[in-house]
């Protein structure tokens, strides 16, 4: 992790294309393909996904009027386990967008060792512009139309940008609707009430810190007084900054998707989840020595970590350049292309990969749906217990193969997943 490690991603070509995340994904497997002399077959196996469902969502809205929105639910690989993975709901949502965040699915349930393959689905809507009933109907609509490829055994959705556990409640609804009982192990991130987890809610933020906190350990740096900035203040971000506030860590900046604030001394984070519950956005907090920063600021500013926690495509090669953090954590999926990755390596800026720091939230899924096909459920304790030694054991995984083979981590963890694909697909064999 300190010290020279060879990129990564192939050389920069001069006419660099625009960033689409599905190129960005086969890249990056087509650079782990040749770092481990992947067998030909298998390489092409993991260019495409298994299944791809995309659907019209007709939505009659409150008034009156029908409006028809796109989905999709695409299943990246399942030799490993059913499909696990997320479902967004977002305005630019495009299939490319969710075949690569299935992909990285798919590499993250390996790398974490967890018994799943890869999907990812969503909806391309703003759902701030719906109200309630419509989004139930939206997302009902939707689930009604994928049932037939998710399910308890087949392909287990979750929450992921703009879904939480109400919609998830209403796609488990839904689902035992059409097959004539209720089968809570179809999604995870549900309520409490109908067959949710302890710990699901903040478990991706969790295991992020968890993430952080072994990586400054390993480098020695300390984390108490150490400064970090989060883009991002929703499920991810806001759990984030509130785990390494109480760690002593200052977090001086914070954005959401209309702006930010930053403090030198330190925001308060308390205050600031008590402001976004009100519904207030965090780039209305004021307190005495916090001013307002844009998104681009945050990137840029000085920190000891920065953590984007939003969406793709954050960490470009237009603003890597000019990052000033000491190392980035990634919790959001892919928020680095290729081109930024390969300028930060320069840069001597470790970056903590997608795949494995913000997969606390599908670890503890696991455990949801393991409890819920037990119908027996655990303590908080023991789900966090049980995520923190998940995660350490990932971690020093790919720590150990970062060292052996002297690479980066992202290039470190996609070894280590990628390799345990292809000997589930050589025993397995391809049908016929
Ligand atoms: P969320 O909808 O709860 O929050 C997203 C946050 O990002 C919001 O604060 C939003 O305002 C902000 N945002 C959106 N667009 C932005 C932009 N252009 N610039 C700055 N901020 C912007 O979503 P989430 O569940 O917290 O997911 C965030 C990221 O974490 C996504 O990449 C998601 O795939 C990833 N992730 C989520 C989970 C999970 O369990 N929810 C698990 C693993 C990874």
């Amino acid at each position: 992790m300190k010290t020279k490690m060879k990129s990564s991603t192939p050389a920069p070509s001069s006419h660099s294309a625009p960033v689409n995340a599905w190129d960005m994904a086969l890249e990056q497997l087509d650079t782990v393909a040749k770092h481990i002399r992947l067998d030909r077959g298998i390489h092409e196996f993991l260019r495409y996904p298994k299944t791809i469902l995309s659907v019209s969502v007709p939505v009659r809205m409150d008034n009156g009027t029908v409006q028809v929105f796109e989905g999709h639910r695409v299943q990246h690989n399942v030799t490993r386990g059913p499909a696990k993975g997320g479902i967004r709901f977002h305005p630019d949502l495009t299939l490319d967008e969710v075949k690569a965040l299935a992909f990285w699915m798919t590499l993250k349930c390996a790398v974490m060792g967890l018994p799943y393959g890869g999907a990812k689905g969503g909806v391309r809507v703003d759902p701030k512009k719906l109200t309630l009933g419509e989004l139930e109907r939206l997302t009902r609509r939707f689930a009604s139309e994928i049932a037939i490829i998710i399910g308890p055994e087949k392909d287990i959705p979750a929450p992921d940008v703009a879904t939480n556990p109400q919609i998830m409640a209403w796609i488990m609804d839904t689902y035992s609707m059409g097959i004539g009982y209720s089968a809570p192990g179809v999604v995870t991130g549900k309520p409490l009430e109908i067959g949710g987890s302890l710990g699901r809610n903040e478990a991706t933020g969790r295991g992020v810190v968890v993430i952080i906190e072994e990586a400054f350990r390993r480098l020695k740096w300390p984390l108490r007084g150490a400064t970090a900035a989060v883009q991002g203040f929703g499920n991810v971000g806001s759990v984030c900054a509130k785990l390494l506030a109480g760690m002593g860590v200052k977090v001086i900046a914070v954005s959401d998707v209309d702006g930010g604030v930053y403090s030198e001394r330190g925001l308060d984070i308390e205050k600031m989840l008590a402001a976004k519950a009100k519904g207030a956005g965090v780039k209305d907090f004021h307190a005495p020595g916090t001013t307002r920063i844009t998104n681009e600021e945050l990137l840029e500013c000085r920190c000891d970590v920065l953590i984007p926690a939003a969406l793709e495509n954050q960490i470009t090669k237009d603003n890597a350049p000019r990052l000033k953090a000491r190392m980035v954590a990634e919790a959001a999926n892919g928020p680095t292309t290729p081109e930024a990755d390969r300028i930060l390596l320069k840069k001597k800026i470790p970056i903590l990969p997608d795949i494995l720091t913000n997969a606390g939230g599908v670890t503890v899924s696991y455990f949801e749906w393991v409890q819920d096909i037990q119908s027996f459920f655990w303590n908080e304790d023991d789900v966090n217990k049980r995520l923190k030694e998940i995660m350490m054991g990932a971690f020093n995984n790919v720590f150990q193969e970062a060292q052996t083979g002297n690479i980066d981590l992202r290039l470190a963890a996609q070894v280590v997943a990628v390799r345990r694909l292809a000997e589930a697909l050589k025993i397995r064999g391809v049908y016929p």
